[in-house]
């Protein structure tokens, strides 16, 4: 995870950074840091624990000044938050910096190696040994610093992003990944940018270069960009436009990215229809599996993998797959997955859902399933992500960038983007009628305006929440394809307000969660009508037979659970298999009210960060 951010050229670094690490401290904010060589060649280094706010009012009376620079805001998988621990992390000489994204497995057997050799490291970062490793190989083979990060790098297994800045040459930064994503944008003026994601560049440049994995990057003030692998290939550049605005990446007005996200919804799930939804012509298109779709037709198994959020649309997946193209579906968390020697065949279809694309855990799985034989199919929501590039065909989910920790609209993009190919490839293998089809599509068209609907009910919602903000506990239920949304209702509570909160389907409660219900605990159940909605009901009287609290999400116009429930949502009706676009939609509000009635930070939750970029 962590955010990395790089400039150098002839506008003052400080300002870029600070705004750069803004825009990125959705990946992690367990601490923040800068390094600036001023023109006076004075290099400069201020990080520090906590967020990029508490580092830029801790610096207001430093030397800020430079034109060259890197910036880190950090969630630390090795050492502890704290301002040591914090990027940039110096050499031994203190003349080279780096930041770092990713993890240095073998930082213990190389630390150890240049201990022999003299170095002492005041850190607990991996990262601090990649720098020393670099320094070591720059002085011992008098090397320049793109050739020592080459060396340096080819030692190394793990994971990378980094950006090294020498104070002997502050004409130059060096960049380079594997498995964690980085950009590169080509100022106008001979300046370059370079950061985790486009967001900290799009105001500056739509020109960027994706680095690719074992790239090196040399980028020289004034100069062309130049480019070589770790087996000192040279690399042409690819210069790519950003398709992303400035304002898709902003709050809009709202208090919180997740509001603006969760009021995003209607237009999200449109995005994520057009162009592929054809309801008057009864046709699906989606463009990126088409080559694809014999391999799926002949599949005897779909296995869906992902982690989180994307693991619960996955979960909606099963549910669709099996039920209108009647193929059978297992649901994976990526990482028990990849480490338990599963078993796959070649006709075997993997379905791998990420919202940045650069899930690690969801990556490696995907390699492992590739080397087994298994077509892959990706769902992301970032263009060009690892993920999308790793996969042989898939469907972007265009909901635009998610800044928000909490997943929402990634999450029903998701969904819609597994409801259009569930229901494409259920009528190539004409697993389904014509005329349910059509209504589907139908039914699909009107989901955007559904969303609108439900979203007027957030008054309620906040009274509900002011009742129930102080609970320490809570359940979700949910029975069919409404279960998923129940784990993810649960997830959006846990991980925005810190309240534990238990997802469940509702038959399964009576095999334990039931102990736990008494007059205190708020029960939220998705109790709209469906196949199961008679045996809701019953689920609901066994949770009030035990004083539990009932808030419910109900189909409009219902009266039966309303005579029940402590308190009702009502959504529009729609076709089962639909619901939970829009039976998610009450939950995450509910959670997010609460979550500010609490004064917790609803954008950058506790020990969380965005893109899970490690394992
Ligand atoms: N492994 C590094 C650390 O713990 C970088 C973590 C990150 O990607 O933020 O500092």
């Amino acid at each position: 995870m962590c955010g990395i951010v790089g400039y150098i050229g002839d506008r003052e670094a400080f300002p870029i950074l600070i705004k750069g690490l803004q825009r990125l401290e959705y990946r992690g904010y367990d601490s923040a840091g800068v390094a600036l060589i001023s023109d006076a060649s004075e290099l400069q280094i201020y990080k520090k624990k906590g967020k990029v706010s508490e580092l830029m009012a801790a610096t207001t009376s430093q030397n800020r000044s430079g034109r060259i620079g890197i910036g880190h805001t950090r969630w630390a998988t090795h050492g502890e938050p704290n301002d040591i621990n914090s990027h940039p992390h110096s050499s031994q000489n203190k003349n080279l910096v780096i930041i770092h994204n990713g993890i240095i497995e073998n930082y213990a057997a190389l630390k150890s190696g240049l201990s022999k050799r003299g170095h002492t490291f005041i850190s607990d970062t991996d990262t601090e040994v990649l720098i020393h490793l670099i320094e070591d190989i720059k002085e011992h083979e008098g090397l320049k610093l793109g050739h020592a990060v080459q060396a340096a790098l080819r030692q190394v297994v793990g994971a990378y992003a980094i950006v090294v800045m020498d104070k002997e040459d502050p004409e130059t930064l060096v960049a380079a990944k594997k498995g964690s994503p980085m950009v590169i944008g080509i100022g106008s003026t001979g300046d370059f940018f370079i950061a985790s994601d486009a967001s900290p560049i799009v105001e500056y440049t739509k020109n960027v270069v994706y680095l690719e994995d074992e790239q090196v990057a040399v980028l020289r003030k004034g100069k062309a960009l130049k480019i070589r692998n770790l087996k000192d290939k040279e690399i042409t550049p690819y210069v790519q436009k950003l398709t992303i605005e400035l304002e898709a990446i902003e709050k809009g007005g709202y208090d919180h990215f997740m509001l603006k996200e969760i009021y995003e919804q209607p237009r999200s799930i449109k995005d994520s229809m057009r162009g592929r939804l054809i309801a008057d012509e009864a046709k699906v298109q989606l463009g990126g599996i088409v080559d694809y779709e014999a391999h799926f037709k002949q599949a005897k198994r779909i296995i869906i993998i992902g982690c989180g959020t994307s693991w619960h649309a996955g979960l909606v997946g099963e549910y669709l797959f099996e039920e209108l193209a009647r193929i059978p579906v297992e649901v994976e968390y990526a990482s028990e997955f990849r480490y338990r020697n599963p078993i796959l065949f070649s006709d075997d279809i993997v379905i791998a859902v990420s919202q940045s694309g650069e899930t690690a855990d969801t990556l490696a799985a995907i390699e492992l399933a590739k080397q087994k034989g298994a077509k892959i199919i990706g769902i992301c929501n970032v263009v060009g992500s690892s993920i999308a590039r790793a996969s042989h065909a898939g469907s972007y989910t265009h909901a635009g960038p998610e800044i928000g920790v909490a997943s929402t609209k990634a999450f029903t993009a998701q969904v819609t983007v597994l409801t259009l190919m569930a229901l494409h490839i259920a009528r190539l293998k004409a697993g389904i009628s014509d005329s349910r089809y059509r209504q589907m599509l139908y039914e699909m068209e009107t989901i955007p305006a559904k969303v609108e609907a439900v979203l007027k009910t957030s008054p309620s919602i906040k009274d509900i929440a002011s009742t129930y903000k102080d609970v320490k506990n809570a359940l979700y239920l949910g029975r069919g394809i409404t279960f998923p949304v129940a784990l993810e209702g649960a997830l959006k509570l846990k991980e925005i307000s810190y309240i534990h909160a238990e997802g469940y389907p509702a038959a399964e409660m009576k095999h334990g969660p039931i102990a736990l219900i008494d007059e205190d605990m708020p029960v939220v159940v998705i109790a709209t009508k469906g196949a199961n909605y008679e045996k809701v009901l019953s689920n609901i009287q066994e949770v009030k037979a035990r004083k539990g609290k009932i808030i419910a999400v109900v189909t409009e116009g219902d009266t039966e659970v309303k005579s029940m429930a402590d308190h009702c949502i009502e959504i529009p009706e729609t076709d089962e298999y639909l619901s939970p676009l829009l039976s998610v939609i009450p939950l995450q509000l509910l959670s997010y009210e609460i979550a500010v009635m609490r004064g917790c930070n609803v954008d950058q939750p506790r020990n969380l960060a965005k893109s899970v970029t490690v394992e």
